[in-house]
């Protein structure tokens, strides 16, 4: 608390508008019950390591061997951010330089182009030095770097924007092959996936996902790719806790089958927000060479807030923790299918769950505000096949990894369902505002008094599990709000 205040005394000295956001956000987040699937709360530990004048560092380059002086405490904590990863997922190398998680992919998706395509061809053309191969040299390589192909879940089954969608840079990258989940039970289909492997013979093949509820066999994966010469690639962004917190092991751990792994640090696993990269050493050699390859200079203050959280992931109470979020997930989803929602799948096998809303009537986009009206915070989806396309949606992804931080278990679960099945029951759309004859796809309208009731059993919830307990909102309210 004392950490707290002091932090929001000094930044309200300069900007007192910043020091009444962040206890706004504060009260804000200690009022509603946090579903966000990919969100999470960091420990004190892990938000304290990043306000400090690490931040002031320039560390372009990889731990002692940088293109900037002074680096050798960022070389300490970066070294030991790096190990402890290693140590954490079993790998045989890290880079813990990545910004986020769309970072950690381009220069995932760099450094295999990199170690596959660029490093053969100087090879052959007998030279090391870029600036010294000729203008036809240097023609001929960027064309065999362009527009190799990528075979990744399909963003509308789950899959990620940075997979290779056509908005993302990632999509003008690589020519782009998805798979998608199977129309009948919308699991993936590895037998359909090697078949369409062996027709585009892919180049990377790239599992993992952001709203798929089941575990993927990565062993199989790795059959798949080894069978068709393509690098082996998982996005593990939404469960690295799970498998840091050994819920995710053998088959399912991705660590010991993948070529390289990419994941953010602050969703499952509870880290601040950020990207890390994972690989066999074949890679280690390009991955260093990140900055300038993909990135400017690291964030030596967010790395050490990573080096904090993987000690921590690394403790028993956060395999405990990582066991109870599927658990509490589970018990979730059985009471939203037990209080009449459609759940995709028929459940979960790890943080999160997804819902059809269009059955009960509304789009996602309808369900996610209703919700929020009831001071519960998720969000809307995309389903596999959605007739509601990306903005409506048909769909709500919500998970546990938030509310198992808090400590709530299964009872608060049950409730949560119950709570949610009924708000999306008690909610309808609204007449189109250009045409009442019609129904809007954004606007709904709720039952005046499922809302009332839904928001004080959500508030009776979060009584008993309040966001950050060492912080003392009402203290912080009246030093800075006034
Ligand atoms: N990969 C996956 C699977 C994700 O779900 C996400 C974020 O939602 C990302 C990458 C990108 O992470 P970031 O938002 O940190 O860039």
């Amino acid at each position: 608390m004392l950490a707290y205040l002091c932090n929001l005394a000094e930044t309200a000295k300069t900007s007192p508008e910043i020091a009444v956001s962040v206890v706004k956000e504060l009260e804000n987040q200690r009022t509603r019950v946090k579903l966000i699937a990919s969100e999470n709360y960091c420990s004190l530990p892990v938000q304290l390591a990043m306000g400090n004048l690490l931040t002031d560092k320039y560390a372009e380059g990889s731990p002692y061997h940088r293109f900037y002086a002074g680096n050798e405490n960022v070389d300490a904590i970066e070294d030991l951010a790096a190990k402890e990863a290693c140590s954490l997922f079993g790998a045989q190398y890290a880079n813990v330089q990545p910004h986020c998680g769309a970072d950690a992919n381009i220069l995932a998706f760099w450094a295999i182009l990199d170690t596959k395509i660029e490093k053969p061809l100087l090879q052959k053309f007998g030279e090391t030095n870029l600036y010294k191969v000729t203008d036809a040299q240097w023609n001929e390589l960027r064309a065999a770097l362009g527009n190799q192909r990528l075979l990744a879940q399909d963003y509308y089954s789950g899959g990620h924007l940075t997979h290779g969608y056509r908005y993302n840079m990632s999509g003008r990258m690589f020519d782009i092959h998805t798979y998608s989940v199977s129309k009948e039970n919308g699991l993936l289909d590895y037998d359909q996936i090697e078949k369409q492997a062996m027709d585009v013979r892919p180049f990377i093949l790239l599992a993992g996902y952001s709203a798929y509820p089941r575990k993927i066999n990565f062993k199989r994966m790795r059959e798949i790719a080894d069978k068709v010469g393509a690098v082996f690639m998982v996005d593990m962004a939404h469960f690295a806790g799970l498998v840091a917190g050994k819920v995710f092991t053998g088959e399912y751990d991705p660590v010991p089958w993948a070529h390289v792994v990419t994941t953010t640090t602050h969703k499952t696993l509870r880290g601040p927000r950020a990207g890390l990269v994972l690989a066999t050493s074949e890679f280690a050699d390009a991955l260093d060479r990140g900055c300038p390859m993909t990135m400017g200079g690291p964030l030596p203050h967010v790395i050490a807030a990573k080096a904090v959280a993987f000690r921590e992931a690394a403790s028993p109470e956060f395999r405990d923790y990582a066991k109870r979020v599927v658990e509490n997930c589970q018990t979730l989803a059985t009471s939203c299918s037990e209080n009449g929602l459609e759940v995709l799948t028929g459940g979960t096998d790890n943080h999160l769950v997804l819902v059809n809303v269009n059955s009960a009537g509304l789009t996602g986009r309808q369900a996610e505000s209703s919700l929020h009206e009831c001071h519960i915070t998720l969000n809307r989806n995309s389903l596999p096949f959605d007739p509601n396309g990306p903005w409506y949606t048909s769909g709500l992804r919500f998970g546990t990894a938030a509310p198992t931080s808090l400590g709530m278990g299964k009872d608060e679960m049950k409730e949560l369902g119950s709570i949610m099945a009924k708000v999306v029951k008690g909610t309808s759309q609204a007449p189109a505002e250009k045409d009442p004859s019609k129904k809007s796809k954004a606007k709904h309208l709720i039952d005046p008094a499922v809302k009332a009731e839904a928001t004080e059993r959500v508030k009776k919830v979060l009584e008993r599990f309040p966001v950050y307990p060492q912080l003392d909102l009402e203290f912080l309210k009246k030093a800075f709000l006034g």
